[in-house]
């Protein structure tokens, strides 16, 4: 058994982009179904979990892709969103996780298999890009210092888990209302490794209206 179950979190109201970025229009076709469309393709995938807000019915995308078995309901935050993907998965089937963000339509295939093979070995696996800039930590408008990047990364999605201990790391965060920023971060607290893989400068996430055009000009003609 190696059943691969990817976890799309679709399910923002959009707070910084002013509408829900994941259904805006990039090339004739939403950010979602982009996504979405990487993961229905890709032949390691076995299944994916759509995780929508209640505003958004999911017949649609049921009907259009083959592969979602169950359309979730999101929550409040991000974390409470992936968490109610997670409990739809089907724990007889699943041995490997994936949870990606909706709005990330450039994610290629190889980053995919380089996951999805890293996550059986490892259990669970980051992509990251190096930091380039110079990062300062900033209070009001002064500068407090500068930190040392060579040790920082940007963590992307998808990121990769064995289906045990990624839900025994959301139920031990939940059960103690510990939010993180990520999933990774869940299995950082309880001391278990996390590895990276180079994630894709392609694999931008949609947050502004900017990152629209940047994907639109990425996506060519
Ligand atoms: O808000 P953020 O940029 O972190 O969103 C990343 C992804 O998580 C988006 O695809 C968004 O729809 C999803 N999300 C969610 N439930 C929330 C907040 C964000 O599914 N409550």
């Amino acid at each position: 058994m190696s059943g691969v179950t990817v976890i799309i979190v679709a399910a923002g109201e959009g707070e910084r982009f002013g509408s829900p970025k994941q259904f805006s229009l990039l090339k004739g076709k939403t950010v979602l179904d982009w996504s979405l469309e990487k993961f229905e393709k890709n032949e390691a995938v076995d299944d994916i979990i759509l995780v929508l807000s209640r505003l958004h019915p999911g017949d649609e995308y049921l009907r259009k892709y083959g592969k979602i078995t169950a359309i979730a309901r999101g929550g409040e935050k991000r974390q409470d969103s992936v968490y109610a993907g997670l409990l739809s998965v089907n724990e007889r089937q699943a041995e490997v996780v994936l949870i990606h963000d909706g709005v990330r339509p450039l994610v290629e295939n190889d980053l995919i298999a380089r996951i999805i093979s890293e996550t059986l070995e490892k259990n669970a696996v980051v992509p990251v890009i190096p930091v380039e800039d110079t990062i300062k930590c900033v209070e009001g408008r002064r500068i407090l210092r500068t930190e040392e990047r060579s040790q920082l990364f940007r963590s992307q999605t998808p990121q990769g888990f064995s289906y045990s201990l990624i839900k025994g790391a959301f139920q031990k965060a939940m059960d103690e209302h510990f939010y993180g920023t990520d999933e990774a971060s869940l299995v950082e607290r309880m001391g278990k490794p996390v590895f990276v893989v180079t994630g894709s400068r392609l694999n931008i996430k949609i947050t502004t209206p900017e990152d629209l055009k940047i994907a639109e000009a990425l996506i060519g003609d």
